[in-house]
């Protein structure tokens, strides 16, 4: 079937779950094929723009809307599948939390740093095997844990697009035009910022190599916030 999304604020993903390979929605999208759609909305109240996922599977021709723990299960059937048939993880599909024995593994599907798909391989999934002995001899000594979030993440300085966002550190306003510090943390699994006036940063706290996009600002800002480091 042919999914067609608003260009600008629209994009997204279907895995193929014979073979986890990734294609993005621009083709045809084949029966049994796991959907993952992303959209763009900007949220005038916190002056952020967030993307909101939805999922779902395609089966006869059509869009069936799943959540995402029920794509996670058929993520997981499609995993012990593919194990059975292939001997090997599939791609993008790494050991999330340390196998125990006769306990289901527990396995992520990392489609990007922001998608990410909790799988759990039971041994009814694998035709009666132990999931333990079964990925440990796949896995073999090899280092396929995955590390969450392992990126260092950056903060970042710009000018206030408006007068809407809060200091996190103060509580006062955020004047349009000022300097404005993003501390980066995550929610649901994407990065976010917590916005900081210049003076209400503890500076000692932070690396100048921590700082992104300190480039943008005009070169006596810049010199400014240089010399806190
Ligand atoms: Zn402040």
């Amino acid at each position: 079937m042919k999914l067609i999304l608003d260009s600008e604020n629209e994009w997204g993903f279907f895995v193929d779950p014979k073979t986890f390979d990734i294609f993005t929605i621009d083709n045809d999208i084949p029966d049994s094929s796991l959907v993952i759609v992303k959209e763009k909305e900007y949220i005038e109240d916190i002056d952020r723009t967030v993307i909101q996922t939805s999922y779902g599977i395609v089966d006869k021709n059509k869009f069936i809307t799943k959540n995402k723990k029920e794509i996670s299960k058929l993520m997981s059937e499609a995993c012990s599948k593919f194990i059975l048939a292939r001997d090997t993880l599939p791609p993008k599909v790494k050991v999330e939390k340390e196998l125990q024995e006769d306990k289901p593994a527990q396995l992520a599907f990392m489609l990007s740093n922001y998608d990410i798909f909790h799988l759990k391989i039971s041994s009814t999934m694998l035709d009666g095997l132990n999931p333990f002995e079964r990925i440990q001899d796949i896995i073999g000594n090899e280092t396929q844990k995955l590390t969450l979030y392992d990126r260092e993440d950056k903060w970042k300085i710009e000018y206030a697009k408006s007068s809407r966002a809060t200091c996190k550190s103060c509580g006062l306003k955020i004047e349009k035009g000022t300097v404005r510090i993003g501390e980066p943390y995550y929610f649901d699994q994407y990065l976010n910022y917590r916005w900081h006036h210049e003076k209400c940063i503890f500076w000692s706290r932070l690396e100048i190599k921590q700082l992104e996009n300190l480039e943008q600002l005009e070169k006596e800002d810049k010199k400014r916030i240089e010399s806190y480091f």
